[in-house]
């Protein structure tokens, strides 16, 4: 719902879900995720126009990060905040940069200003402070270096991967301090995979626009689940 209607500038609470054809109200039994849209055969109950399959994809794939991010993360309860913060946003900004080229403020803001507020929350719960002193660096360092990239090579990069890695750098380095770098690097390597590929079978040239937000976002989601083994070769130990 939130990749529909953040692009189209609409509210995320109101009004309630309707279908995009009709506009009728989806009633609240056939408002349950991935089921009724299987109920339903994937069509609106009142005009039968077909409702994307999107809907229950990005539905069972964010139910499957939040399963991950649960059975990774048991004993703490911090890490597991950060990582279902990370994995519906970035689920959310991959899906709209993708399609629209485009990484809304909106969600980008939110789930900073959600990280940033568990950070403090949990400091101020354990009275220490070295996780936000993590976040804070890891968030200032991830910004200037895309701020960087974008300023030395406007058509490369927009602004919005900026924001988005200022996100990411803050939530990894939250967890862990060496997780930035490695989740940063990862996403370099995941978009260069791809572009090079892409130049290899005549689908993309130097100039093609890539999306950005999708390989930050797998760089960072892989960095929660593997970076301890990285964190292990980075750090040579
Ligand atoms: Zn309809």
């Amino acid at each position: 719902m939130v990749i529909w209607r953040i692009p189209r500038g609409e509210s995320v609470s109101r009004p309630r879900s309707y279908c995009p054809n009709c506009k009728a109200q989806i009633r609240s039994f056939d408002n349950f995720p991935v089921l009724s849209w299987l109920l339903l055969g994937g069509k609106c109950r009142k005009c039968k126009t077909q409702i994307s399959i999107r809907y229950p994809l990005v539905e069972i794939g964010c139910a499957g990060l939040f399963l991950l991010a649960g059975l990774h993360f048991r004993q703490g309860y911090f890490e597991l905040a950060i990582a279902c913060t990370m994995s519906a946003t970035l689920l959310a900004v991959s899906v709209i940069d993708i399609e629209h080229y485009i990484i809304p403020n909106k969600i980008v803001l939110f789930a900073t200003l959600v990280v940033v507020g568990t950070v403090v929350g949990h400091c101020i719960f354990i009275s220490r402070w070295i996780d936000l002193r993590n976040c804070l660096v890891g968030g200032g360092i991830s910004f200037l270096l895309f701020a960087l990239i974008h300023f030395g090579f406007p058509s490369g990069m927009g602004f919005g991967d900026v924001k988005l890695a200022l996100l990411i750098g803050l939530s990894l380095a939250a967890i862990r301090l060496a997780f930035f770098p490695i989740g940063l690097f990862l996403a370099f390597l995941a978009g260069s995979i791809f572009g090079l590929g892409s130049m290899a079978i005549g689908k993309a040239t130097r100039k093609s626009k890539i999306p950005f937000g999708p390989f930050l976002s797998i760089g960072a989601l892989a960095t929660l689940y593997v970076g301890p083994e990285l964190a292990k070769i980075w750090l040579g130990r």
